[in-house]
């Protein structure tokens, strides 16, 4: 459908993959109702924040832009709130942020299209909830559902919500997702978390875990790749704890690994990554699922957290850091070698020094070609708020500092053992105030690389390319002709 060009939305995206590739769902449905993206918050009539509430910082980010924007209120222009802050935060955001009249958590994107009739009608219609959830216990509820809703006044916005809480068992499936990048696509397998990271907001904010149907992810693959798709991303907070529900209509029911492997011979798809992996779900099947299929990527995303056992304990991470090292191992032993990124959180309440020197032989122990590090910040909810032992945001800071260096130290040498070696890459772009190209190799790794002008590639085609020169996180090129 063609958008209405009365009615334009602007999105703006926080956060993780997930968050993005709900973005790229969000826009589907409003073009598909009659919206018409634009790039500015000046030209949009819908403003939208798709938001992430893993750390602190990312959640304040939110309220700031909400702040910002409020004289745009007088335009007659209408907020809404997406994602995990709108989870997290649910009728609060109305208190905090009274300009915005649409809050919905990512359990609910599926009532979009009831939600933006409500938002388009005259105000005495509402406040309107959409959540299916408010009889369910309050314990797992989003915070600010207690909120009344007998306010003498009746409300000067309209005030919808769509807060499903934890019980939801829905997925938000859709035909119309507005891929932003026309040759890698991301596809959400599994959505929610039932792990409960002891620091970890997301278990409250996405709801629990629930998998697609392994047929309805293939179909969704097969049409991507009729669409001319070569990449697909496999999606989800733990990717491999995916559980078929059904078995779709051939009657099988697939493992993650299985799925993995159907979705990696798909004709025409010639790459296929997934992230992210929980160690405690993570069997030696994913690595001979790689081993047997060569269109799947040698590259895992296993987050380790912290290299301590009694750190792990207190994360709830529920595995040790020999468990650990023994998928490292399995990924070790694999016909081709698999590059190995991890998260690491530093400063966990009660991290001695002697924890944390832990975390750092466990990289010198690994060789990770990238490390996420993040010092921790406390998560409305999250279990780790009750723990004592807080530690002092400077030593977080020098912790942070300690361990980047260190692995920088890693990546260099890591990456310099690539020299000379031949890479097939993914051509991502150019890069023209370089003059180089910009490529992506199957282990996740950057590849820029230099073409004569007679063979400058194609965005979208893969290529060789003989590694020359190398950096703490990227190698540079030249095409091999
Ligand atoms: N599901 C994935 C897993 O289990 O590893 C990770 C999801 S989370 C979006 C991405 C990363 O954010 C985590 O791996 C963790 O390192 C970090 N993270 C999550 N909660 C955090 C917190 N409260 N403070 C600091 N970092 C956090
Ligand atoms: Fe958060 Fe842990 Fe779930 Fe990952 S597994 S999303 S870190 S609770």
């Amino acid at each position: 459908m063609s958008g209405d060009p009365h009615k334009t939305f602007y999105l703006e995206t926080f956060g993780c993959q997930m968050n993005v590739h709900d973005s790229e769902k969000v826009i589907g449905t409003l073009v598909h109702e009659g919206y018409r993206q634009v790039e500015t918050v000046e030209q949009a009539d819908l403003i939208l924040y798709n938001t992430c509430s893993i750390r602190d910082k990312a959640e304040q980010k939110v309220f700031h832009r909400l702040a910002d924007y409020k004289k745009l209120l007088a335009q007659g222009k209408k907020f809404g709130v997406l994602g995990c802050v709108a989870q997290q935060e649910g009728e609060k955001i109305f208190e905090r942020a009274p300009h915005v009249s649409l809050v919905c958590g990512s359990a609910s994107y599926r009532n979009l299209p009831q939600m933006l009739v409500q938002l388009e009608a005259p105000p005495s219609a509402q406040p309107v909830s959409f959540d299916e959830a408010s009889s369910r216990s309050p314990a797992l509820s989003p915070a600010g559902r207690g909120i009344s809703r007998s306010t003498t006044a009746a409300p000067p916005l309209a005030r919808i919500t769509g807060l499903d809480d934890r019980e939801t068992d829905k997925c938000f499936e859709t035909e119309f997702t507005a891929r932003t990048n026309p040759h890698r696509g991301y596809i959400t397998i599994i959505e929610g978390c039932d792990k409960f990271c002891a620091y970890c907001v997301v278990p409250f904010t996405r709801g629990k875990e629930r998998s697609r149907t392994s047929e309805s992810v293939l179909a969704e693959a097969r049409q991507m790749a009729d669409l001319g798709y070569t990449e697909i991303q496999l999606l989800g907070q733990n990717v491999n704890s995916y559980k078929d529900p059904a078995g779709g209509l051939s009657g099988k029911k697939r493992s993650f690994a299985e799925l993995l492997a159907a979705v990696g011979e798909v004709p025409g798809i010639r790459r296929v990554r997934f992230t992210t992996s929980h160690p405690r779900d993570f069997g030696p099947d994913i690595v001979d699922a790689i081993d047997a299929v060569p269109s799947l990527c040698d590259h895992v995303h296993l987050p380790v957290q912290s290299g301590s056992d009694r750190v792990l304990h207190a994360m709830q991470r529920l595995y040790t850091r020999e468990q650990y090292l023994e998928r490292i191992a399995w990924m070790k032993a694999a016909k081709r070698e698999i590059s190995i990124t991890s998260d690491v959180i530093v400063g966990f309440p009660g991290e001695t020094e002697e924890d944390f020197a832990l975390t750092l032989s466990l990289l010198d122990e690994v060789g990770y070609d990238a490390v996420f590090s993040f010092k921790y910040s406390p998560r409305p909810n999250t279990p780790s708020l009750e723990l004592d032992d807080a530690i002092p945001d400077q030593e977080k800071s020098r912790r942070l500092e300690v361990l980047m260096s260190r692995q920088r130290e890693i990546q260099i040498k890591r990456y310099k053992k690539y020299i000379g070696t031949i890479s097939e890459v993914m051509v991502e772009g150019r890069n023209e105030a370089r003059g180089q190209w910009i490529g992506r190799t199957s282990q996740n790794k950057t590849l820029n690389f230099t073409a004569p002008d007679d063979a400058a590639p194609k965005p979208g085609s893969y290529v060789a390319v003989r590694a020359t020169t190398s950096f703490p996180n990227s190698l540079l090129g030249e095409l091999v002709v």
